[in-house]
């Protein structure tokens, strides 16, 4: 069965367009976190974003230029959040990868991030460093 997105695509069930290419698509999120809050979707069906064709991939970046500059332009945000939640355990529930664009004030009063971290040791860092530049090296 096509997921969720697929069927806003296909013109199934109703979605608000606000870009529609021939590799992405933008709708309004049925539950925005902020008004113009968008999402960002390949045409292509796959759930993570590393499993998108190639040719889906090379027109991200100006799909995502494209739908920032318009969400900030319509919304008057001086700032956003572009949030990918790549698989379940990242909070993914719609099984067709997307990206969230979240238009962002001061103070508006969401949390700054997702990424309360603490300092790491030097030694973590590079053991980390060495296995991301091993998975890099992968073909
Ligand atoms: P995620 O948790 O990253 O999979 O996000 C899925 C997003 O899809 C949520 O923010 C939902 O509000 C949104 N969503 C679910 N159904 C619809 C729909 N019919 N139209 C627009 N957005 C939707």
């Amino acid at each position: 069965m096509s997921s969720l997105f697929t069927r806003i695509i296909q013109g199934q069930i109703p979605g608000e367009f606000v870009l529609r290419g021939e590799l992405w698509v933008a709708i309004l999120d049925i539950n925005p976190s902020a008004p113009g809050h968008c999402l960002l979707i390949p045409v292509a069906e796959a759930q993570h974003l590393h499993e998108l064709p190639a040719a889906t991939l090379a027109g991200l970046g100006p799909a995502l230029a494209r739908l920032t500059a318009a969400v900030r332009r319509a919304t008057g945000c001086p700032a956003l959040n572009v949030v990918v939640n790549d698989g379940p355990a990242a909070g993914q529930e719609v099984p067709h990868a997307h990206l969230h664009v979240i238009p962002r004030f001061p103070d508006d009063g969401r949390r700054a991030g997702l990424f309360g971290g603490k300092r790491a040791e030097a030694a973590a860092l590079a053991e980390m460093g060495a296995r991301l530049r091993a998975a890099l090296a992968e073909p």
